[in-house]
């Protein structure tokens, strides 16, 4: 059985740039719904009830058969990841090993704040836009959908949800509104620290 995680802070902890009401509906209802379906499905799969969620999603990315499962299963670990992309005061420059490594990588924060931007602004309807390592390089990317770097073994180290549910309570249509705030004050740049390894 896979079970909904706790959001890692309280959820007024983010208002206004992201209202208790969105976080109420898109972790209590939406992300609940997830995991609820995801169960439902495995019900009698014993093989693949046993695996973790990373392993299950990976095993099943390539069967269309599996389809269904595997948007909820995916959908399940992108929205546990981007709970965790973001804190409260957060947003702004990173420091340490992963401004170096953007400096790097990118060129500097301006560049990689304009490519995220980029990445999540251009995603044509659902989807995700992701910071990543592929190929030992920092990447941006982005994914329609459930679609996630860990189906192809990819590193994540951030994402933003533009689902429009994510953003439509407070932004309504204004997704490059929601995107400056995520990255001027939401991102969790010690969880995308950690996650580099
Ligand atoms: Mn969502």
């Amino acid at each position: 059985m896979h079970e909904l995680p706790k959001l890692p802070y309280d959820d007024t902890a983010l208002d206004p740039v992201i209202s208790a009401d969105t976080l109420r509906f898109h972790h209590g209802k939406h992300h609940q719904t997830y995991v609820n379906t995801l169960n439902s499905l495995l019900e009698g799969e014993e093989k693949l009830a046993s695996l973790s969620l990373e392993d299950l999603i990976r095993e099943i990315a390539n069967d269309d058969s599996r389809g269904k499962m595997f948007n909820q299963a995916a959908q399940v670990w992108n929205h546990t990841f981007y709970w965790n992309s973001m804190k409260p005061n957060g947003g702004g420059k990173p420091t340490g090993a992963l401004k170096d490594r953007i400096d790097a990588d990118f060129g500097g924060y301006d560049e990689f704040r304009d490519a995220f931007k980029q990445a999540a602004t251009g995603q044509f309807g659902s989807g995700w836009a992701w910071l990543i390592v592929d190929g030992g390089k920092l990447k941006v990317t982005n994914t329609a959908n459930a679609h996630t770097p860990v189906e192809d073994g990819k590193t994540a180290l951030l994402t933003i949800d533009v689902w429009e549910h994510a953003y439509y309570l407070d932004y309504q249509n204004r997704r490059p509104d929601y995107v400056d705030a995520f990255l001027d004050k939401l991102v969790n740049w010690e969880f995308a620290e950690k996650n580099l390894g």
